[in-house]
């Protein structure tokens, strides 16, 4: 779902090599252009499908963890083996509109993602982000949603990816079930 519909922004931003960069931030687009999973309005009923993933089992959704006010989802469309998106349940777009708990939780569950995802996956390092806005490459622009990337050296990760677009929905199960299991204890 990385559903970026633009790449002008990243590739502005000289972190890294460009290049990797951009493909990264990329790599679901022709997915998303297809209209796989493409949302027509707000809410789960209008087909926001981060409203809708959470009432599903978290086999069905990817759902890796859920926390008071927010999610952790496996991304259909990875980047790499392990690409999780941290989501708020209630639909805000805009990062400014988020409460004080949702902020606070948000980033918690980006730094539980980090450490289940090295302690599933030996993760090297970590992308993590956020578009905002569908100019910067938000392909679901209303629901914000915070990317975290696994990388390794060479990104030779434990997980193919196919064409850097799908991956087998296996893949994905076992992949949800790693990173579930690998996910810290809430306190
Ligand atoms: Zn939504």
């Amino acid at each position: 779902m990385l559903h970026s519909m633009t790449t002008e922004p990243e590739q502005q931003i000289g972190v890294g090599s460009p290049d990797a960069f951009q493909r990264l931030w990329t790599p679901h687009r022709m997915a998303y252009i297809q209209g796989e999973n493409k949302p027509s309005g707000s809410g789960a009923e209008d087909g926001c499908p981060f409203c809708s993933i959470p009432s599903k089992s978290d086999e069905d959704g990817l759902v890796i963890a859920r926390g008071e006010r927010v999610y952790a989802v496996l991304n259909l469309y990875p980047y790499n083996g392990g690409h999780l998106m941290v989501v708020p349940f209630r639909h805000v777009a805009d990062y400014t509109e988020l409460d004080e708990a949702e902020t606070a939780e948000l980033a918690a569950f980006t730094k539980h993602a980090m450490a289940a995802l090295r302690r599933a996956s030996g993760a090297h390092g970590f992308n993590i982000g956020m578009n905002q806005g569908a100019v910067a490459g938000a392909g679901i622009a209303a629901h914000l949603h915070q990317h975290v990337v696994p990388r390794w050296g060479g990104d030779t990760n434990f997980m193919p990816v196919v064409g850097h677009t799908k991956v087998l929905p296996q893949l994905l199960g076992d992949t949800r079930a790693m990173l579930a299991a690998a996910w810290p204890a809430r306190p």
